[in-house]
């Protein structure tokens, strides 16, 4: 953190991220590459889409399928839909092996009080093993390809959630999917820059990119191939709702992410979980993200590999969003860091030691 920083954003000067002689980052400097992520609320667009899904519902025991991590903003997601838009949900709750306790204990109990149907799942067996398999090709080749690939598994729970659509016969599916954390130019980024970066034709030019992208990330690191399977699922078919692939097996079934229409707003956010007694997990110094340990060795990664934190990614999409000050980033980040106790804990589930990051 002793580096130089952006002046307009918290991105901090690195081999990734040169500051141009004006002393701004490339997403600073050039506004067109966050074209998709500042677009503006349309509550418009989110009423009709709010009047299809109870459309879709009708003669049916449930509105929508809600994907929900138990983190912030897709808790804040479905109070939104059970109590302000009383839409019947079932909910389907994807836990991984670096889900903290008190995220399944917040999850269960709010699904109580909301009198919502709850559905656990789980990511694949494999999770663990491909997550320790790609930090040891990240200690070989040092190609943070591999510290987005870790995450995998985590892909399929897009999946689940479309056949548990299809088995109970629902045809929405609504994700709290945030805009705010992409991360443009980022290494497992695909950059379409488009308001409608998830339309049809720019999914299959997204698809396309990704393979394109991933024959060369595959060139160059062919012990990839020990998982390909795994790793072409989880970063074509599966990687989000949006996929060509979901769309031809699911025709029938309509995917949104609310926050791409509603208007994010993070102290609405907190209060919704405070409402709701959504406990803070043991270690863990900021709401976000705080539904997955394994953050702390992304952060850890991508700190030694680019220079900054993803973290610092999002802050920096806030304050060129307006949403948040550049001086109030700078003061979270000072005091948030990243957790070294969550670290551990995510690194002993994968059966490593700090090490691997060193
Ligand atoms: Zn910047």
């Amino acid at each position: 953190m002793s580096k130089k920083f952006c002046k307009s954003c918290v991105l901090s000067e690195s081999e990734y991220f040169h500051l141009s002689s004006t002393g701004l980052c490339k997403l600073c400097a050039s506004p067109n590459l966050n074209s998709h992520i500042f677009v503006k609320p349309d509550t418009l667009a989110l009423e009709n889409l709010i009047k299809k899904i109870r459309y879709n519902g009708k003669g049916r025991k449930y509105d929508c399928v809600v994907g929900w991590s138990g983190g912030r903003d897709s808790t804040h997601l479905i109070v939104q839909l059970a109590t302000k838009l009383n839409l019947r949900c079932l909910a389907v709750f994807g836990k991984t092996p670096f889900t903290p306790p008190e995220i399944i204990r917040n999850v269960r109990t709010i699904a109580e009080k909301l009198n919502v149907d709850l559905i656990e799942v789980d990511t694949p067996a494999h999770h663990q093993t491909v997550a320790r398999f790609c930090l040891e090709q990240y200690k070989k080749t040092k190609a943070p390809i591999f510290i987005n690939l870790a995450c995998a598994s985590c892909k399929y729970i897009n999946m689940s959630i479309f056949k548990i659509a299809h088995e109970y016969n629902v045809r929405s599916v609504v994700y709290g999917g945030n805009r705010f954390e992409y991360l443009p130019s980022g290494p497992a980024s695909v950059d379409i820059n488009a308001e409608d970066r998830y339309s049809f034709f720019n999914m299959v030019k997204d698809n396309l990119l990704r393979i394109s992208k991933g024959i060369y990330v595959l060139l160059r690191n062919p012990a990839i191939l020990r998982y390909l399977g795994v790793f072409l699922k989880a970063s074509l078919l599966y990687v989000n709702q949006y996929t060509i692939w979901f769309r031809l097996v699911y025709p029938k079934i309509f995917r949104f992410d609310y926050y791409h229409y509603a208007d994010w707003n993070e102290s609405e956010v907190e209060e919704t979980l405070r409402i709701f007694e959504w406990a803070l997990p043991e270690d863990c110094t900021s709401t976000w993200r705080a539904d997955c340990i394994f953050e702390a060795v992304k952060n850890t990664a991508f700190l030694k590999q680019l220079g900054f934190t993803y973290s610092q990614a999002l802050y920096s999409n806030l304050i060129r969003a307006g949403k948040l000050s550049r001086e109030e980033a700078l003061r979270r980040l000072s005091q948030e860091g990243i957790s070294e106790p969550r670290l551990k804990k995510a690194l002993e589930i994968c059966g490593l030691d700090t090490d691997v990051l060193k």
